[in-house]
């Protein structure tokens, strides 16, 4: 049974909570809990509850875990240094929808028919054959939440979170800067709930402290039961809108204060998972969905966008956009103090189409077996219980739109692509130059190295070849 959760004493306790953050102290226990309904989740045999925590154009160089020197992420870093930090994990696709179709359903955007960015006016969506984490969970009674930015069509119901696995929606139908006068439309940016629009248009500066108090809501209403939250955050992507009380409190800028507020809604998350009771059994999940944006169009350098109002790819070629690695490869932890011993980083290849089986398996939920899925479960690997796949085997294929512009296996990527690092296209009838790069030994993609090693090139290239006859139907060339 779900417990009531008394509104005007919740939202008593986050501002309690805001207030004594804010006064840079830890919030005791005894004043989160105050309203909470207690629950024991931790014993054997408990279901796990699942948290996705999505940041949107974060890079892979914007945390303290991943190096930044200047951006302070002390709730982020706390999450990784208590579970798994991944450094070669790889969003589905270097732009927003399509990374998160391939997230929700574990399989490559262009298996679910939306390879490319959708906008206010669009009308495709993803469809209701797709399963999400959300749906599959539902099999085993989770209560299920998403709040924050959807991208994955709105232009009919079916098309909604709620009419794919999530009882409760709350958040933006797409990206923060679909609005005049960066985009050319007459649609207003407005806040979603269940059914559709709830108000006018949105104030960016509240967007992540409104989705932190929303979350929050949600954690303790169903701390009883097992659940799953999915909170895609609209931050780090432009226009950047840090919480008010964080405005210039960051050395790395306004981008930085942006992350910190972040890192912020991160801490209080984890905060009230303590406090609840149910932190050791609850899968935590902190990632992006693709790289910086930092080739900006002339349309975004307006209305006080500055071109560093963007993030950092750290020590990685290319950003949002590119088949490099910096458009796709970025942040990934995931933590569950029941299963996963704290302080590992792996640097094998993982994907965000991993997460879905991973996610079912700890759940105990059949993983769909009517399609073909794109991940594996890697909760065998993390918890330390037997071997990854061997990694010759674990491959990931690059996708801009609907191109297949390159795939990794192992160590070795092969990129094949009419696009330069700063979004440049090589004009039709060019001949492309493959290019291969060994990311262990150069994950700065600075040597091509396709000359000295052919063979791989050509094992490579007959592996896009088998994929693109597969998905895109592309006749084999010979
Ligand atoms: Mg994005």
């Amino acid at each position: 049974m779900k417990c009531a959760v008394n509104n005007s004493g919740y939202l008593l306790t986050v501002a309690i909570i805001t207030a004594v953050f804010w006064s840079g102290c830890a919030p005791s226990a005894d004043t989160l809990s105050a309203d909470a309904p207690s629950a024991d989740s931790t014993s054997q045999g408990a279901l796990p509850n699942i948290i996705i925590l999505l940041a949107d154009d974060l890079g892979y160089g914007d945390l303290g875990s991943y190096g930044h020197p200047t951006i302070r992420t002390p709730n982020i870093d706390r999450l990784a240094a208590a579970g798994a930090r991944f450094t070669s994990y790889y969003a589905g696709a270097p732009a927003c929808t399509p990374a998160r179709a391939a997230l929700l359903t574990g399989r490559y955007a262009v298996r679910v028919g939306l390879p490319g960015v959708l906008m206010p006016e669009s009308v495709e969506g993803l469809p209701q054959s797709e399963i999400t984490i959300a749906e599959a969970l539902k099999e085993s009674d989770y209560r299920t939440m998403a709040v924050g930015k959807w991208h994955l069509g709105h232009a009919q119901p079916s098309y909604l979170p709620t009419a794919n696995g999530f009882d409760d929606y709350l958040g933006l139908p797409y990206s923060n800067d679909m609005i005049r006068p960066w985009v050319q439309t007459d649609v207003p940016l407005r806040m979603h709930g269940n059914d559709g629009p709830i108000e006018g248009e949105v104030d960016q500066a509240t967007l992540t402290t409104r989705y932190t108090e929303r979350a929050l809501q949600f954690i303790r209403e169903s701390s009883a039961g097992a659940f799953f939250l999915y909170l895609a955050y609209s931050m780090p992507h432009l226009p950047i809108h840090p919480a008010p009380e964080r405005e210039g409190q960051s050395r790395a800028g306004r981008y930085g204060d942006v992350v910190e507020t972040l890192d912020w809604s991160v801490g209080l998350i984890l905060d009230a998972l303590e406090e609840q009771g149910i932190a050791e059994n609850t899968i935590v999940v902190f990632t992006s969905d693709n790289g910086p944006w930092l080739h900006l169009p002339n349309r975004m350098l307006q209305d006080g966008n500055m071109p560093w109002h963007a993030g950092s790819t750290g020590l990685l070629r290319g950003s949002k956009g590119t088949t490099y690695e910096g458009g796709v490869r970025v942040p990934a932890i995931i933590r569950w103090p029941g299963r996963i011993a704290p302080g590992q980083v792996f640097a094998d290849l993982a994907t965000a189409m991993d997460l879905l089986p991973t996610i079912l398996s700890a759940s105990g939920v059949a993983i769909p077996d009517d399609r073909t899925l794109d991940g594996e479960s890697l909760l065998p690997w993390l918890a330390g219980e037997a071997p990854l796949t061997p990694p010759s085997d674990r491959v990931f294929f690059y996708f801009r739109g609907g191109i297949l512009e390159g795939v990794r296996e192992g160590k070795w990527k092969c990129r094949l692509s009419r696009q330069t690092d700063s979004l440049e296209l090589i004009p039709e009838g060019t001949e492309m130059v493959p290019e291969l790069y060994d990311l262990e030994l150069d994950p700065s993609e600075r040597y091509n190295v396709a000359s000295q090693h052919p063979d791989v090139v050509a094992r490579l290239r007959a592996r896009m070849a088998e994929l693109e006859r597969e998905i895109l139907g592309v006749p084999d060339a010979g």
